[in-house]
Order: structure tokens, then sequence, then C-alpha cells
């Protein structure tokens, strides 16, 4: 059979993240609202979207790894990548950050082209808005 164990299976979308604990509730509650999913792995690192559109991306196997995971075994189809204002680990201005967010959307999407990657800017007030690529 195994039937009730696909049906009672949960839905996941990933989220690449800073690690600021302001910003991680908000962006789970946005994106199970906005992409219909039960749960939200998140991926984090001090000022993600840094990191992300860097010229090197220096952890970029273990952040692979981790994507690999959510992925295969949690069968994600989208990655969120997000970046916030006020930021400790990536002390840009705001229209760097969100630069740096399509940036890493870019990229992102070069490792991972079977999936919807969508970059998410937390504004000062907490609030989740979807980038859109200029
Ligand atoms: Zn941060």
């Amino acid at each position: 059979m195994g039937d009730s164990g696909e049906k009672s299976r949960k839905s996941f979308a990933t989220c690449m993240s800073c690690m600021d604990g302001r910003v991680i509730v908000p962006l789970i509650e946005w994106i199970r609202k906005n992409f219909g999913v039960d749960c939200v792995d998140m991926i984090t690192e001090a000022g993600m979207d840094g990191i992300l559109s860097g010229e090197v991306c220096p952890c970029k196997e273990s952040l692979i790894e981790k994507l690999d995971i959510s992925l295969e075994k949690h069968g994600s189809r989208v990655i969120c990548i997000s970046g916030h204002s006020d930021c400790g680990g990536n002390p840009v201005d705001d229209e760097t950050h969100r630069d740096q967010i399509l940036k890493a959307v870019e990229r992102v999407s070069k490792w991972k082209p079977e999936v919807t990657v969508a970059g998410l800017w937390v504004s000062p007030d907490w609030k989740v808005i979807r980038l859109l690529p200029k």
C-alpha cells in the first residue's frame, strides 16, 4: 500500500536566508502562504545575500549539499533567496541588498535550473516583498 504515507507527506519549499532571528518567522509565513507549502527548509548564513552575490561564493559546496537534501529528500521545487534591511552580517544599503538578491537569484538558478528561484526582500518593517528581475 503506502498510500496513506503519500497523502500525509508534507510539501516543502527552501529558503536561503540570513540567520537574523527577526526575518525567519516573516519569511516562513510568507513562503507558506504564497507558495502553498506546509514546511520551509531554512539554509542560513549571516548576510546570505552578500555571500550568494559575491565574485566567488566561499561556501558554495556546502550550500549545494543542503539544497540537494531539500530538493531531493523533501521534494522542494521552489528556492527563495532573501535579504533584509539593517543586516549585521552584510551591512550595505537597502538598494544594494536588493541588487544582491537579484544577482543571487541568477547564480542559484544556474545551480538549480530545474526549480523556481525567487528573490525576497524583507523591508525595514519586516514585510516580505517578492523582487522581480529588472
Ligand atoms: Zn542579516
